[in-house]
């Protein structure tokens, strides 16, 4: 999240990727039948009517998230005046220069991934870091991954070896039933992830 503020000046308080917390509990008095489906428990609070004390911790994990730079795009397909578009490389991105500030796309993003820029009073969000990608380079948040959990991949190009192993994997996108064909894929993604 820092290398990504850093690197395209995301204002303080607005993030451009983030790193989302759930926690999977059950109810201690009344533990579910069904282990492999349990309750999920939002990052806020209790759910169902119980308190988060008479609750206790399944399991607990970190999804990292940001614009998934849809193939069929909501917030492209209900900006007026065509100031958010998909580049003939697949990312989606945003002309500030032409963007009214109406936030349709805001509310037409089912990821929650854009934000309103308070300076600027336009629409905004990841760019997939645009600048650095059409120059050779990574994305800065790729870059700065410890682990090398993040990569990016040239998805038209079948010999990138991350493009490999999308293909022997068993990878997931987020909300797949909201049709808008997201290419950020997760390896794993835990099935309380909804
Ligand atoms: Fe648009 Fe949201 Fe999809 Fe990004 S994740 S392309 S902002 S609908």
């Amino acid at each position: 999240m820092r290398a990504c503020s850093k690197e395209n000046g995301v204002p303080d308080g607005y993030f451009r990727t983030w790193v989302e917390r759930y926690q999977v509990t059950e109810d201690r008095d009344h533990p579910t039948e069904d282990r492999d489906h349990p309750t999920v428990e939002s990052p806020d609070g209790a759910i169902n009517g119980f308190p988060p004390s008479t609750r206790e911790d399944v399991k607990s994990f970190f999804v990292p998230k940001l614009c998934n730079h849809c193939a069929d795009s909501p917030c492209t397909q209900v900006c007026p005046v065509g100031a958010t578009f998909i580049s003939p490389d697949g990312v989606v991105l945003i002309d500030p220069d032409y963007c009214l500030g109406c936030r349709y796309c805001i509310q037409a993003c089912p990821y929650g991934c854009r934000y309103f820029q308070p300076e600027k009073e336009v629409a905004d969000k990841c760019t997939l870091c645009y600048h650095r990608i059409t120059k050779g380079l990574t994305t800065a948040c790729c870059e700065s991954c410890p682990t090398g959990a993040r990569q990016l991949v040239d998805l038209k190009n079948p010999k990138d070896p991350v493009h490999k192993f999308l293909r022997n994997n068993k990878v997931q996108v987020l909300k797949p039933q909201m049709a808008t064909q997201p290419k950020v894929f997760y390896n794993h993604l835990d099935g309380a992830v909804r």
